[in-house]
């Protein structure tokens, strides 16, 4: 089974798509931090990729195909299924899954679409602090550091650059345009799930695994 896990910033879907793997087998690719990890490295697109993150837009579609590529044809055969969060966030990019999947016999069973305001998200990413020496991440509301602006190594915490105000809203405005049309199609083809993404992880957890008869 492979599925697709959606939501706007700070929906907590990558909590729920690390549960379902931890738990179900599923390989989970994390679209986001490996665009991440690749930008604070030596890499040679390391740049062009950083600055598309850092203003909240849309990595080009090449180097997210050739990485979902890699990924897909590296596991396919040793894992039960992926949970692709974060990616695809198009319909182009929906279709590249579709058929890199098909390649192997295989495709997309369900788009599980964790739901939140926008003023939830603002208020849940602007309250997301991360430490600049380990990496640790706070939230001030639910998850608040030992000592305002200090993580628990010494090192200084700073909201990351896509988390500002600026890039949050480039960010919600693509997931309105964009990735809502993956949500269409999904609902056309009978494949959503919408989850209520405001209530407690374990509430939601549970609501997928029964939706999908895990
Ligand atoms: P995230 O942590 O999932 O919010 O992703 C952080 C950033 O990585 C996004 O704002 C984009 O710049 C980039 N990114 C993540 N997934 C994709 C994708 N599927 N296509 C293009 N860029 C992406």
């Amino acid at each position: 089974m492979n599925l697709l896990i959606l939501g706007p910033q700070g929906s907590g879907k990558g909590t729920q798509a690390q549960l379902l793997s931890d738990k179900y087998g599923f390989y989970h690719l994390e679209m986001g931090n490996i665009l991440r990890s690749i930008s604070k490295s030596k890499n040679k697109h390391a740049d062009v990729i950083a600055n598309s993150i850092n203003t909240g837009n849309l990595v080009p579609d090449e180097y997210v195909r050739l990485i979902a590529w890699d990924h897909i044809n590296q596991y396919h055969s040793s894992v039960k299924g992926f949970i692709f969060e974060g990616y695809p966030r198009s319909l182009a990019q929906y279709e590249h899954v579709e058929e890199m999947l098909r390649k192997f016999g295989d495709r997309i069973n369900k788009v599980i679409v964790v739901e939140i305001s926008e003023e939830e998200t603002i208020k849940r990413l602007s309250s997301r602090l991360t430490c600049v020496r380990c990496g640790r991440v706070y939230n001030t509301i639910t998850a608040p550091p030992p000592e305002l602006g200090t993580c628990e190594c010494g090192g200084e915490l700073t909201l990351r650059e896509d988390d500002k105000p600026e890039a949050i809203k480039r960010r919600l405005q693509i997931y309105r345009t964009q990735t809502a049309q993956i949500i269409d199609r999904a609902r056309q083809e009978g494949m959503l799930l919408e989850i209520d993404g405001e209530r407690p992880i374990e509430t939601i957890h549970l609501d997928i695994v029964r939706a999908l008869g895990l």
